[in-house]
């Protein structure tokens, strides 16, 4: 994970493509390109255990968001839920970014989750990791304006 990608001129016009593009595919794309990641972690030897799932993600995601971070600054929060019915995260990256990534941990396994308020079936905020009724109320005493609010 330190070494930086390197050679390969088509390779990385199609990195740039990936990583730049709008709209659902390049999401996808990218969700995909954290995944792939993640694989080739794995296939290093470096392991998710299942019994102890907290302390690998703590010690591996972070590396994965720093990654996202150096490259492509402000653009990028990992997010890992775990249980399902548990809003908070089991891990969160530190700084807010243009565009959340959100993956679902199970028995080991990373899988993208597309819709995040699908996962809890109501609207979801990242900033309160919790799910709300009404946007307007919510918008009212989300923590992330408020924390806005208190800068200026
Ligand atoms: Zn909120």
């Amino acid at each position: 994970m330190h070494k930086k990608i390197k050679g390969d001129p088509h390779k990385n016009k199609r990195f740039q493509r990936l990583v730049n593009g709008n709209g659902q595919f390049a999401k996808r794309r990218r969700e995909k390109l954290v995944l792939d990641i993640l694989k080739n972690m794995w296939r290093r030897g470096i392991k998710y255990q299942m019994d102890e799932p907290a302390y690998t993600v703590d010690k591996h995601v972070p590396i994965i968001q720093d990654y996202l971070n150096e490259r492509w600054p402000n653009e990028y929060r990992l997010s890992i839920f775990g249980q399902r019915g548990r809003m908070r995260p089991m891990w969160k990256g530190t700084n807010r970014a243009r565009q959340e990534i959100c993956l679902f941990l199970k028995n080991g396994h990373y899988s993208p989750i597309r819709f995040i308020s699908n996962l809890f079936g109501a609207p979801y905020c990242m900033e309160c990791e919790s799910t709300y009724g009404n946007s307007i109320d919510h918008r009212a005493k989300c923590v992330s304006i408020l924390g806005k609010m208190n800068k200026f």
